[in-house]
């Protein structure tokens, strides 16, 4: 039986006793910086690493035995262990980007400690009480139950968003549906800027662009922002609204993100995407392309296709699907203004994301062990 992870998010109720939880997380702030400045510093002056189980050790003497430090005593310790894991993987995903093994990643900076996001605890200072209420080191908290949580929880995500919101995250494993209503399907797709996604139908799937949308609001809470005076209380509601408008955003291309993923894992069973290079994207196309949120629409359909039981095979982003016929394999240079693609060697005609799509879904195929699905589906979409 394979299982799968989830997370289930909730909003905690405004109380008093939440204050606890900020200064927790104003801690994990402090702690966080404390590891960068080490970090650095020894980097300074031997040229060393600090690995994950020094910094952990080190950490929890200074928690233990330093009356400076009693106040980080207040996160638990399980936590402030978590913390030191974070913190390595992101200078191992920093040093990997060095070597050129995976993405750009610079090295774990600074953190305002007010905004510094979340902690999370493991299998210690926390019970779920059943219902809405949870007891984090012995205080119990309730949230708002939007929906059951399900599976074995895990791991206890303390978050604050940007508005200084409280939320809480569970994260479960459970057996993974093995029942699956198969339809026979399997889909290609190409992600683009025109339409964000075509599939090898030559169907289009548009994500709603809704920082263009609302780009005007952004601008105006900006421009309020600016003329108030600093350090003044006009100032902070500035901030605030300023924030709520990007979350609102946020929340309806995520909603958005969702829906389509559900869409896509019912219609197909295998799902072939291309590996993304958003870096290189944002390079090209600027700042569309974190407006439409490639990145995260494609983690959010990784996240459904385990629950639901749809498989998903990545495709090299360095294979030519855009250059190369679908029909013949021929390959001839694409510019990006080229809509159409028009194959010399065999005639073959359809639009460049299609073709494209095409592409990707018959290198997914071969990948998976589906066997050559070029030939019967070009059949299907010249019918
Ligand atoms: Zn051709």
């Amino acid at each position: 039986m394979i299982q799968v992870r989830r997370t289930f998010k909730y909003r905690l109720y405004h109380n008093r006793r939440n204050k606890r939880l900020q200064r927790c997380l104003d801690v994990a702030g402090l702690i966080w910086n404390h590891m960068v400045a080490l970090q650095r510093r020894t980097y300074r002056l031997s040229g060393c690493y600090i690995k994950r189980y020094e910094m952990q050790k080190h950490l929890a003497k200074l928690r233990r035995g330093s009356p400076r430090f009693a106040h980080w005593r207040l996160l638990g310790s399980q936590a402030v262990q978590e913390l030191a894991e974070r913190h390595d993987r992101g200078y191992q995903q920093f040093f990997a980007y060095k070597r050129g093994a995976g993405r750009r990643h610079g090295r774990p900076g600074y953190k305002k400690v007010k905004q510094y996001s979340s902690f999370t605890l493991k299998q210690a200072g926390w019970k779920y009480e059943g219902g809405n209420r949870i007891a984090i080191q012995g205080t119990t908290y309730k949230f708002s139950l939007s929906r059951p949580v399900e599976g074995e929880i895990k791991t206890v995500t303390i978050k604050r968003d940007s508005l200084g919101q409280l939320w809480i995250c569970f994260s479960t494993v459970m057996d993974a549906p093995n029942v699956r209503v198969s339809t026979g399907n399997s889909g290609g797709f190409d992600l683009g800027l025109r339409a964000f996604l075509t599939d090898h139908e030559g169907k289009e799937y548009h994500s709603p662009q809704f920082l263009r949308a609302e780009l005007n609001t952004i601008a105006r809470r900006n421009r309020e922002l600016a003329r108030k005076q600093r350090g003044s209380n006009n100032r902070r509601k500035a901030r605030w609204r300023l924030a709520k408008a990007h979350a609102r955003i946020a929340n309806k291309r995520r909603d958005a993100h969702w829906k389509l993923a559900h869409e896509l894992c019912g219609r197909f069973d295998t799902i072939c995407l291309e590996t993304l290079s958003i870096d290189g994207m944002k390079r090209m196309w600027g700042r569309k392309v974190s407006d439409l949120g490639m990145a995260e629409f494609v983690e959010i359909v990784q996240q459904v296709a385990e629950k639901t039981g749809t498989q998903i095979v990545r495709v090299d982003r360095w294979l030519p699907t855009s250059k190369e016929c679908a029909r013949c394999g021929a390959v001839q240079e694409m510019p990006l203004s080229e809509r159409h693609y028009d194959c010399p060697a065999c005639g073959w005609s359809c639009s460049r994301d299609q073709n494209a799509a095409l592409n990707v879904l018959a290198a997914g195929a071969s990948a998976a062990g589906l066997g050559d699905v070029r030939r019967p589906l070009l059949a299907a979409v010249s019918a």
